[in-house]
């Protein structure tokens, strides 16, 4: 696919009539272009395959709870295409294998940059992990504030959407989801 910015660019310039405005005067007439610019970069994750990202493992016998927290992500609400953004963590058991904390940063990413919704991104990261990395078991949480609650619709701004994935252990065993529940909820204090 990959990004046609000529495209943008038009579409922009409709939009901005489309609201009223004259998109020849002086402050816009670059912002067609600004924004055919932003947006290759703020939906650049169609660009990275997840599955090249997670190749790097390491054979570590590690056996226990890896945890990330508080990765911060920008995403774009897609029935509104304004921001999403917050904080993810991950938590995994490995099975063998170890992989970088860099590279689950960058599959947060990866799914954080596109039209997305808050649910769904968050099962992508936990499946795209699980079959990456083929731990024990993966969970992940969303933390988020929408700027279309924010600024328009119900408008509350300053409240946060809650989201999570279980899989494997963490979705059989009531022990071990409460167990990174607890280190997760630490955090916020
Ligand atoms: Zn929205």
């Amino acid at each position: 696919m990959g990004i046609d910015t000529e495209r943008i660019e038009g579409a922009i310039r409709e939009l901005l009539i489309g609201i009223g405005e004259n998109p020849e005067r002086e402050g816009l007439v670059d912002t067609p272009q600004r924004v055919a610019r932003m947006y290759s970069e703020i939906v650049s994750g169609f660009d990275l395959d997840p599955n090249e990202i997670m190749q790097t493992q390491f054979n570590e016998g590690h056996q226990e709870m890896v945890v990330v927290r508080d990765v911060p992500f920008y995403s774009l609400c897609e029935h509104h295409l304004l921001p999403f953004f917050g904080k993810a963590s991950v938590a995994y058991i490995p099975q063998g294998h170890v992989v970088g904390i860099s590279k689950l940063a960058r599959t947060i990413d990866v799914f954080a940059k596109r039209p997305q919704l808050q649910e769904r991104m968050t099962s992508q990261v936990a499946d795209s992990i699980m079959s990456g990395v083929k731990p024990q078991g993966v969970a992940v949480i969303l933390r988020a504030e929408h700027l279309c609650m924010a600024m328009r619709g119900i408008r509350k701004p300053g409240s946060s959407i809650i989201t999570s994935a279980m899989r494997g252990v963490f979705e059989s065993s009531a022990r071990t989801r409460s167990e990174v529940l607890a280190l997760l909820r630490e955090e916020q204090g």
